[in-house]
């Protein structure tokens, strides 16, 4: 985790440390409080949570009068934070009941991450004692079922998988069969995320979550995201909203980008919150998403 902290602060703090600089000023005027706002967008924040954000540290610095450069770092601190969501419900729920295992639906436009997440997904599960079936409903990408078993074979998971182009509703549903026939703890569903028709991602996801639905609930449908690109990646999770009801976000390759405000525009856009960052291609690469922490992070 500390080495997961110090890699988020190394490809985040540039945002924090420009805000700061730039509150530090003697005069803010009018072209400083636009360069915050720029800084702000520049990093993803989005529109509406970067006016709310400057409002409230015009209002908060003129409270202040004189800035320490202590008190602004509080000050910023506590505002990026109540931007964030502290109090959002960041768990990622795999409660299974009685004889029905937690069932988890990982979607995302492919490239974005998808398979490497519900892999370091599994591995951190297992790690926590709990057993878990993989199901490789991704048929549209031929390497991807290939990919999921490489992964469920290194963490101790096995891995549902059916003829390439296969159905992924029809796989979905067997990961699922398996799942309660081993009395596995968690399902995990990989699934295909190609987007030039709307209405052929709503069809398969549409129906996976449908027949995964006859064993059970479903516990969450996680939605991958790119952190790295910025307003299309909005624009991907406007679409797979219309489509399935999201229940949480994952934020991946955090590490290659310095606009970790992509993490407030995504939950403001889906009213969704951000359960799990992807700092990496590893196997431990993958935490908690923690408001405190990524704050921290930005600030430095
Ligand atoms: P999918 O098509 O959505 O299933 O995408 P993959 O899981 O195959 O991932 C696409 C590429 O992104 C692979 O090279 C992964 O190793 C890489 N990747 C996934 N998550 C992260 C992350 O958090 N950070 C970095 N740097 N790379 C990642």
């Amino acid at each position: 985790l500390v080495r997961l902290r110090a890699r988020l602060a190394r490809s985040q703090n540039t945002l924090g440390k420009g805000l700061l600089t730039l509150l530090s000023r003697e005069h803010l005027d009018e072209d400083t409080w636009e360069e915050v706002e720029d800084t702000l967008l520049t990093a993803d924040v989005g529109v509406a949570p970067t006016q709310e954000l400057v409002e409230r540290l015009r209002e908060r610095v003129k409270v202040l009068g004189t800035r320490s450069p202590a008190e602004l770092r509080t000050l910023l601190r506590e505002e990026l934070l109540t931007l964030v969501g502290p109090d959002l419900d960041r768990t990622v729920h795999t409660e299974s009941a009685a004889d029905v295992p937690g069932v988890v639906m990982v979607v995302g436009v492919n490239g974005t991450g998808k398979t490497t997440t519900t892999g370091k997904l599994a591995r951190v599960l297992v790690a926590d004692g709990r057993s878990v079936v993989l199901g490789a409903a991704d048929t549209f990408r031929a390497a991807a079922a290939d990919q999921l078993q490489t992964w469920g074979e290194r963490v101790g998971a096995r891995t549902v998988r059916g003829p390439e182009g296969g159905d992924p509703a029809s796989i979905a549903y067997d990961a699922v069969k398996e799942g309660i026939a081993e009395g596995a703890d968690v399902v995990l569903i990989d699934t295909a995320g190609r987007l030039h028709t709307k209405t052929g991602l709503m069809d398969e996801l549409g129906k996976v979550k449908r027949v995964v639905e006859k064993h059970g609930p479903l516990d969450e449908v996680l939605l991958v995201l790119d952190a790295t690109t910025g307003q299309n990646g909005l624009i991907q999770a406007r679409v797979f909203a219309e489509v399935v009801h999201i229940t949480g976000i994952v934020l991946t390759k955090l590490d290659g980008t310095a606009k970790g405000g992509i993490v407030v525009a995504v939950q403001r856009e889906l009213g969704v919150p951000v359960k799990l960052i992807g700092l990496g291609e590893g196997a431990d690469d993958l935490a908690p998403f923690e408001p405190a922490a990524f704050v921290d992070a930005l600030i430095g």
